[in-house]
C-alpha cells in the first residue's frame, strides 16, 4: 500500500519524483524522533547528515529541502560574482534552475556541447579561460551523476578522476550534482564514496528514485557545511521538525536503495519494446539506468499527440520537444507497467497512423 494519489495517471513514467511514500516509509516518518532542526535538535536529521556525510565520505553534510538548493548554496558558495561555472550543455544547473547562479551568485556558466552529458578532460581544458583582467574567472566544474538530460548515462569513475585531476590543474573546485548518484552506483557496482572523492562537494537527492517526498543532502568539508547553513537560513531553507523527512529518507537508504536494479531493468525493458515501435528511436541508444528518451519523429507525429493520447489510457510520460519525449522508471511502476505503457505507446502511434 501506499499514499493515495489524485493525478489521475495509472501509469506515471513522467519523472521518478512522482513516487509516493508506501506504508512502511510513512510508518518511520510517523514513529521520527523530533527537535528543532535550526537549533541543531533534531535528533532524526541529525543522523541523516552524519549518515550522508559517511556514504560520500565527506566531512560534514546538510538536509536541504530540495536538490536544486544544494546545488544552489554550492555554486554560490564556489565562486564569486563574475566567476564561471562550467558544465555540460545539458546540466540541470545550466538549463532547469531559474539561472539560479547567475541571480543569486553573479556567476557566469560556460556549457560544453557534448553526448550524453559527458565531457572529457580536454573539453574542459578548452572550455576554460586563460587568465586575464577582462575574462571572467574559471572557478568551478560541475558533473551530473547520472545525466539527466543525457538519458540517464552514468559518467564513468576513470572519467570522473581525469577531469577532477585536470580541474586542480586549472585550479577549479569540483561539484558533482548526484541528483541520481545511487541510481549509477548500482548500475556500475561502484559505492558512493568512491564516485564521490574527486569531488570537494556532492549531495544526494531523495525525492527522485528513492521514493521520499521531499529531501535532498549536501555534503563536503565541515566549514563549507557551516557556511550552507548560512544560505540555508537565507533562502528560507532552515526547518523545524524536519525528522519526520529526514525518517524517509533513513528509511530509503534501508530499503531502496539495492532496489534500483529494478528500475534499470524496467527501463531496459521499457526502451526494448519502444524501439520495436516503426517511427521510434532510443536517443541515446543504451540505457544505463532509469531514464529513456525516445525519438518519435519517425512516426510523423508530434510528441504532444502521442502524449495526450498516452493520458486518455492512463499513462504519463514527458514530452520533451518536438518529437523528443521522456520516460522514467522508479517505485511506483513495475514490470507489468511499463510493458502495458509500451502496448500503449504502440496504439498511441499506430492508432494515429491509420
Ligand atoms: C531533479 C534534479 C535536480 C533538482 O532536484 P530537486 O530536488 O527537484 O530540486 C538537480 N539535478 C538533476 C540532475 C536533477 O535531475
Amino acid at each position: 500500500m501506499t499514499h493515495p494519489s489524485n493525478s489521475g495517471v495509472a501509469i506515471d513514467l513522467g519523472s521518478d519524483t512522482s513516487t509516493r511514500p508506501t506504508a512502511a516509509m510513512l510508518a518511520a516518518m510517523v514513529a521520527a524522533p523530533v527537535g528543532d532542526e535550526q537549533l541543531g535538535e533534531d535528533p532524526t536529521t541529525s543522523a541523516l547528515n552524519e549518515r550522508v556525510a559517511d556514504l560520500l565520505g565527506k566531512e560534514a553534510a546538510v538536509f536541504l529541502p530540495s536538490g536544486t538548493m544544494c546545488n544552489q548554496i554550492a555554486l554560490v558558495l564556489h565562486t564569486r560574482p563574475g566567476d564561471e561555472v562550467i558544465c555540460a550543455a545539458s546540466a540541470h544547473v545550466y538549463g532547469s534552475e531559474g539561472a539560479g547562479v547567475a541571480v543569486l551568485g553573479g556567476a557566469l556558466i560556460q556549457p560544453i556541447a557534448c553526448a550524453r552529458g559527458i565531457f572529457d578532460a580536454d573539453q574542459l581544458s578548452a572550455a576554460v579561460r586563460r587568465p586575464k583582467m577582462r575574462a571572467p574567472r574559471s572557478r568551478l566544474v560541475v558533473m551530473e551523476q547520472t545525466s539527466n538530460r543525457g538519458g540517464g548515462a552514468i559518467w564513468p569513475l576513470a572519467t570522473i578522476e581525469r577531469v577532477a585531476a585536470r580541474a586542480r590543474e586549472h585550479g577549479l573546485a569540483v561539484h558533482m550534482d548526484g541528483a541520481r548518484l545511487l541510481n549509477a552506483c548500482v548500475a556500475a557496482g561502484v559505492s558512493a564514496a568512491d564516485f564521490a572523492r574527486p569531488f570537494d562537494t556532492a549531495w544526494v537527492d531523495f525525492s527522485k528514485g528513492l521514493g521520499c517526498p521531499v529531501g535532498a543532502v549536501l555534503a563536503g568539508p565541515r566549514a563549507f557545511i557551516e557556511e550552507a547553513w548560512v544560505w540555508k537560513h537565507r533562502l528560507g531553507g532552515a526547518l523545524r521538525q524536519s525528522g519526520v523527512l529526514a525518517a524517509a529518507c533513513l528509511h530509503a537508504l534501508d530499503h531502496h536503495v539495492e532496489r534500483l536494479a529494478i528500475d534499470h531493468e524496467n527501463a531496459r525493458v521499457f526502451a526494448e519494446r519502444a524501439a520495436a515501435i516503426p517511427g521510434i528511436r532510443i536517443d541515446p541508444p543504451e540505457v544505463e539506468t532509469n531514464i529513456v528518451f525516445l525519438d518519435v519523429s519517425g512516426t510523423g507525429m508530434d510528441a504532444g499527440v502521442i502524449s495526450a493520447r498516452l493520458r486518455e489510457a492512463g499513462v504519463r510520460i514527458m514530452v520533451e520537444g518536438p518529437t523528443r519525449m521522456r520516460a522514467v522508471t522508479h517505485l511506483d511502476v513495475s514490470r507489468a507497467a511499463v510493458e502495458r505503457a509500451a502496448d500503449m505507446l504502440a496504439r498511441s502511434v499506430t492508432a494515429a497512423a491509420a
